[in-house]
């Protein structure tokens, strides 16, 4: 008999500005089947991620975490025994309690990043941190660096709408690869290239799969941004593409910018990004000279020491040609500070002080091994309560954040779907839900849609929420707060009223609230989101966390990168592989197959002059550790230059040693933050790197 199928509205959770909307075919009210783009949403428009679309694989896969578990074996052993939610959560609160008493509650670390985005099931974690002034999480993994530099000039994080792409006649894919990591933007681009014959133009140091659609891929050296972005104003400057008048209404020096970037022309910029001067000047001119154009920014470019000053110097562009007039002119990063939700009852932020000790997730590893610079004056962390998050993967020296998980003296408790590299560290091992399975509320980085993704269907086994499980746990520790006592529908329904949206009833039954602003408000043409209402060129770095005086006054090249010499010669990055989002994903096989295996792609004059053959095992290195992978022989990237698509668990990887051995926790300047493509290594075929393995 064929089952019975009911099509549903949801969201999708992943780390992804996307946010589609699906529809999702319910199969007898218990199981999915196909999961479809909503094609009544403008922005979705009916297409998603192949991975999204086969999420029945992901969702009813058979190596789901069903049952708490506890360690049975040495830590990082894998072996655990099944235990009740009573006992797990005893447990947990017992060990919480404990500690607390002993060393201080910020000896205790709530760590969760964005395994799933809902606000409710993602950001709930903070209001049991601060009921019980456990210690502050800065969140620097993803959106510090961007956020920075998109903010220094335009004071929020909001940018024109996506859908104007469609209307725009130039489209410029700055450090991102929608075509891997948000397919939908290449929807409302592919209607530009064929309705008004729009160019797109990828900056990416390396030819990702958006970048071989393109009609133009500049390929600069990774981190040197900022020198290209200074040459295209130079010229706008020079060959009269610089609306002044724009820029006297709504900037603060440009010219003093003028004077500044002089000696900053297509030769200067050439020299720094391996870029030649004519590539240079061709782009130059056609953004100077094309009003309606549309700049896409990814994350991949502020992943870098300098990665605040090239999203910085690339939001001045539209500024000085005054693209932001034009419909399908501007810029967009994320739109995330558009929606200005009121997260006090979710996140418990009536209850949170400022003086609780604050500590970088990015260092993670540093803060672990006890590193002083992080923990200051409090506590080492004896307990880690871990939602949403793989940090033995996915944060930077994960051969640190290793010997931190090693510690006897660390109690672990891990909220998960799998058995992730984090959970075979932990101690106690809890089964969290997949989207479908609980209720949550979305919004959307990448277009303009607030949603509510309600529950589907029900969780295997005895799989928990997040709010539940933090429900559970408040209970027992003492925690109070009416956030607490209400279900997850009754805090979005809350949180939505509170933030002057419709009620819950209301979005459910619309499918969606579209927040978007007014053409002049979205074009900043009544003005930029920050003091005087003008664009900074010379943004106030200090004000943002720049202690050092280390950020530049007005755009440039920031020379602050990991830079090579002899004894790490090539520059490496880790841009995000086409079927895995972060590490989720990772264990659909569906996926497995597509990615093949870990591979390092490089130029070819590098593979020869290092007498390294295609598909050859090499090994890369650096102070922090060694990876195994196999060489992939490419075009459409400078010499020099390596990616390691990722993020494969290190099991994956000959050796078991993942990708994140090698990037460095170093904060970046001015607020911290990751620089997972600012790394120099050796690269050298693997053979005694093989032997030691073998030994
Ligand atoms: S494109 Fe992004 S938001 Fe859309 S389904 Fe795929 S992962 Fe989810």
């Amino acid at each position: 008999m064929q089952p019975s199928r009911t099509i549903r509205n949801s969201v999708c959770p992943h780390d992804c500005p996307s946010t589609c909307a699906l529809d999702v075919e319910v199969l007898d009210g218990s199981r999915i089947g196909a999961v479809h783009g909503a094609a009544d949403n403008s922005y979705t428009a009916g297409v998603i991620c192949t991975k999204v679309s086969r999420y029945a694989e992901r969702i009813h896969h058979p190596d789901r975490l069903t049952h708490p578990l506890l360690r049975s074996g040495p830590k990082g052993s894998g072996q655990f025994r099944r235990i009740s939610w009573d006992e797990a959560l005893d447990r947990v609160a017992g060990a919480f309690t404990d500690i607390a008493a002993k060393h201080g509650a910020e000896a205790v670390w709530p760590f969760y990043y964005a395994g799933t985005m809902g606000l409710v099931q993602r950001d709930g974690i903070n209001r049991l941190r601060h009921v019980m002034r456990y210690s502050r999480q800065n969140l620097t993994i993803c959106t510090s660096l961007p956020e920075a530099g998109w903010q220094a000039g335009i004071g929020q994080s909001r940018g024109v709408d996506p859908r104007e792409m469609a209307v725009s006649d130039l489209i410029v894919m700055w450090g991102g690869n929608p075509v891997s990591t948000q397919v939908n933007v290449m929807t409302h681009v592919a209607r530009a290239r064929k309705q008004r014959g729009a160019k797109l133009v990828v900056v990416d140091p390396y030819r990702s799969p958006t970048a071989a659609v393109a009609d133009v891929h500049l390929a600069p050296r990774p981190g040197t941004d900022g020198a290209l972005a200074c040459a295209v104003m130079h010229v706008a400057f020079r060959d009269g593409y610089a609306d002044r008048a724009y820029m006297a209404r709504h900037a603060d020096c440009p010219d003093e910018l003028e004077v500044h970037l002089r000696e900053r022309g297509p030769e200067w910029a050439a020299a720094i990004t391996g870029l030649s001067v004519q590539q240079v000047e061709d782009f130059a001119a056609l953004y100077g000279r094309t009003q309606r154009s549309f700049i896409r920014c990814g994350y991949g470019f502020a992943r870098s020491r300098n990665g605040a000053a090239n999203m910085h110097a690339v939001t001045c562009l539209p500024t000085v040609t005054g693209a932001w007039q034009y419909e399908g002119g501007g810029a967009l990063w994320s739109n995330r500070g558009m929606y200005q939700i009121d997260k006090t009852l979710i996140e418990g932020l009536d209850a949170r002080d400022l003086r609780v000790r604050e500590l970088d997730m990015s260092r993670i590893g540093s803060v672990l091994t006890g590193d002083r610079r992080e923990l200051g004056d409090g506590p080492d962390v004896h307990a880690l309560l871990i939602q949403n998050q793989n940090p033995l993967t996915v944060c930077p020296d994960s051969n640190r954040v290793r010997r931190g998980f090693a510690r006897d003296d660390l109690f672990v408790c891990v909220h998960e779907q799998f058995m992730t590299e984090t959970a075979r560290w932990a101690d106690v091992v809890l089964p969290a839900t997949m989207f479908m399975e609980h209720d949550d509320l979305y919004q959307a980085g990448g277009h303009t849609h607030l949603q509510i993704g309600p529950k589907l269907i029900e969780p295997p086994g005895e799989c928990r929420s997040n709010h539940e499980v933090l429900q559970g746990l408040a209970s027992r520790l003492g925690a109070r707060h009416r956030g607490f006592e209400m279900t997850a529908m009754e805090m979005i329904d809350a949180t939505l009223l509170a933030s002057g949206r419709p009620d819950a009833a209301t979005v459910l039954r619309e499918k969606w609230v579209d927040c978007a602003l007014p053409f002049e408000a979205a074009h900043f043409l009544t003005g930029f989101p920050r003091s005087g209402g003008r664009f900074a060129f010379a943004p106030d770095w200090g004000a943002m966390g720049d202690r050092d005086g280390v950020m530049p006054r007005l755009p440039d090249h920031m020379a602050t990168i990991d830079a090579t010499g002899p004894e790490r010669p090539f520059r490496l990055m880790t841009s995000p592989a086409r079927s895995y989002l972060n590490t989720s994903f990772t264990e659909m096989a569906s996926g497995r197959k597509r990615e093949g295996r870990p591979t390092v792609m490089l130029h070819g004059d590098d593979a020869a002059r290092l007498g390294i053959g295609d598909g050859e095992r090499v090994a890369l290195g650096n102070a922090r550790g060694t990876v195994l992978l196999h060489a992939l022989i490419v075009e459409g990237l400078q010499p020099g230059v390596l990616v390691a698509e990722s993020i494969w668990p290190s099991e994956a990887f000959e050796g078991g040693i993942g990708i994140n051995a090698l990037t460095s926790d170093d904060p970046a300047p001015p607020m911290g933050g990751a620089v997972f493509h600012d790394t120099a290594v050796w690269l050298r075929p693997a053979v005694a790197e093989l032997a030691l393995a073998a030994e």
